[in-house]
């Protein structure tokens, strides 16, 4: 296997940041799996944080670990459990949690891998965070540790009602792509709470896979999610015009996003374009993105979603360490100041869109 640096530099072009460059275990063995969405849309908000619920019983969520990781050594944030070490880092003007006094974000983190195994020590404290943070309902993405990590992201969704997933097989991993996976992965969509198909893309920075085999991975799992009529989660690395010529053949208005878009006002012109909705992670903490400050001023509001990618990519005051969930406070803060809107009504916009694109 592929050894991967895990040194992120400070700033990067357009969409050539590794979703996962700290622990890019997650983004390696995977393969498929899925579920059903629910018909329903709503825009009602809810979530247990919210209500004054429990979030649930801890003992169901941590029932199974996440699958076996094949990572490299090192590759894990030394802070992960002392988060404040990182603080200087980022030059001394960001300050550990609450930034601007927010301490809550009522929004939905759209893309985090909830069952990685950084959280089998304490996953049911993380997620009792992110309800204590006003997060109301989470989307564990089940794409990146082979069939074994849809299974584990389908039955953590099971467990409680503000946790969806999604199921299919990462680019990393088309090379074990076979066509009797797209069977196995609608088999997925008979579950409660799996609302879409991903992270599926293409990554041809790593090339951990044979690109024609990403391609081929790619293609037939849009055409599974068009099929199902499911929403389609989007990872890409260098591999913009692949990415958008495969993407010119899906049926419009399309029905996915962009995840952890990091990219320039050019590309979200493209993605918008189609259709898509794109969602910002955690990089917009980071100095020197002006690019995508920009790009954020061109994302109509109601395209804008937004992420963690936990356990990978923390926002600044936690930059190389574990990301989790409750982290989006940072990200929404900053996103929200970039586009000189409240944090209330980012988050509503945020929330609302994933609702509708995810028909949550
Ligand atoms: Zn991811």
């Amino acid at each position: 296997m592929r050894e991967r640096t895990t040194k992120v530099p400070e700033a990067e072009p357009e969409g050539t940041r590794a979703p996962c460059e700290n622990f890019p275990s997650a983004h390696r063995a995977r393969e498929g799996g899925t579920l059903l969405h629910s018909a329903q849309s709503s825009t009602v908000l809810r979530g247990p944080a919210q209500l004054g619920l429990d979030p649930g019983d801890p003992a169901k969520l941590g029932g199974r670990g996440s699958p076996r990781r094949r990572e490299p050594e090192g590759t894990r944030a030394p802070c992960e459990n002392f988060p404040s070490a990182h603080s200087a880092r980022e030059g001394g003007t960001q300050r550990a949690l609450p930034v601007g006094g927010a301490t809550r974000a009522p929004v939905i983190d759209v893309h985090c891998h909830l069952t990685d195994a950084a959280f089998d020590a304490d996953r049911e404290a993380v997620i009792a965070r992110a309800w204590a943070c006003g997060l109301t309902d989470l989307i564990t993405i089940g794409a990146g540790s082979g069939m074994e990590g849809n299974t584990a992201a389908v039955a953590l969704a099971a467990t409680q009602p503000h946790i969806f997933a999604t199921v299919g097989l990462h680019p990393h991993d088309a090379d074990r792509f076979q066509p009797e996976m797209i069977s196995a992965f609608a088999a997925f969509f008979a579950q409660p709470r799996v609302v879409g198909v991903g992270e599926i893309g293409l990554d041809y920075h790593y090339d951990v896979a044979d690109r024609a085999k990403q391609r081929l991975a790619f293609e037939a799992q849009l055409a599974l999610a068009v099929e199902h009529q499911l929403p389609y989660v989007i990872h890409h690395r260098e591999a913009i015009d692949d990415l958008f010529a495969i993407l010119r053949g899906v049926p419009v208005p399309m029905r996915g996003m962009i995840h952890c878009f990091t990219g320039d006002r050019t590309f979200a012109r493209r993605a918008l374009d189609l259709g898509l909705y794109l969602s910002i992670p955690g990089v917009v903490t980071f100095r020197r993105t002006e690019a995508l400050h920009d790009a954020l001023q061109y994302i109509p509001h109601d395209r804008l979603l937004m992420e963690t990618d936990a356990p990978y990519l923390a926002p600044v005051p936690h930059r190389g360490c574990r990301n989790e969930p409750s982290y989006i406070i940072q990200t929404a803060q900053r996103t929200a100041e970039i586009l000189g809107l409240p944090l209330e009504i980012l988050c509503q916009a945020a929330r609302k869109n994933a609702e509708t694109l995810f028909a949550l």
